[in-house]
């Protein structure tokens, strides 16, 4: 018997972190040195197996970082089951503001939902101004997956969907 699950993720975080590279990197598998920043949200698609029964198609929406968008992000991650938060590791202000968006969550959204923290831009390494190790325990003190992305090179973009759709109901 196969089984098929239907997910909302919504992405949040600062403007030129990465959210639309690393949704065009899972969608696509394509990444663009200069990218239009997102005005007010974008809507793709994704569909996964988690293994040979179980196939996982996310809805996913994109917003924009933007400060004047910041009143639309509530319609976006109301009906969410999953949040992907991303900050910059080369930007520390990122990371607070993505703290910022976990609280908000935490707050607002679904009691159930699914949230993870994703560091993006590890390539960038040499420019690195977050360590590995602030992030993860503020993850896990906050009960957050984590990982560090890069959509450029392809870490861990993958992992990051396919842990996240681990955590999901499946039943
Ligand atoms: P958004 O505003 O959060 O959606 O950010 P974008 O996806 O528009 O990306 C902002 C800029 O960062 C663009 O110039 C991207 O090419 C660049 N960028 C995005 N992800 C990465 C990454 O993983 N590594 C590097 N080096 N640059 C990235
Ligand atoms: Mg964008």
């Amino acid at each position: 018997t196969s089984r098929f699950f239907q997910f909302k993720l919504v992405l949040l975080g600062e403007s030129a972190v990465g959210k639309s590279s690393l949704v065009l990197r899972f969608v696509k598998d394509q990444f663009e040195e200069f990218r239009e920043s997102t005005i007010g949200a974008a809507f793709l698609t994704q569909t996964i197996s988690l293994d040979d029964q179980t196939t996982i198609k996310f809805e996913i929406w994109d917003t924009a970082g933007q400060e004047r968008y910041k009143s639309l992000a509530p319609m976006y991650y109301r009906n969410a089951q999953a949040a992907v938060v991303v900050y910059d590791i080369t930007q520390s202000a990122s990371l607070d503001k993505a703290k910022s968006w976990v609280k908000e969550l935490q707050r607002q959204a679904s009691d159930s939902i699914i949230i993870a923290l994703a560091g993006n831009k590890a390539d960038l390494n040499e420019s690195r101004a977050v360590p590995t190790q602030e992030a993860a325990a503020y993850a896990k003190e906050a009960g957050l997956l984590f990982f560090e992305t890069s959509a450029k090179s392809n870490e861990n973009v993958s992992e990051l969907f396919e842990a996240i759709a681990r955590k999901l109901p499946l039943d």
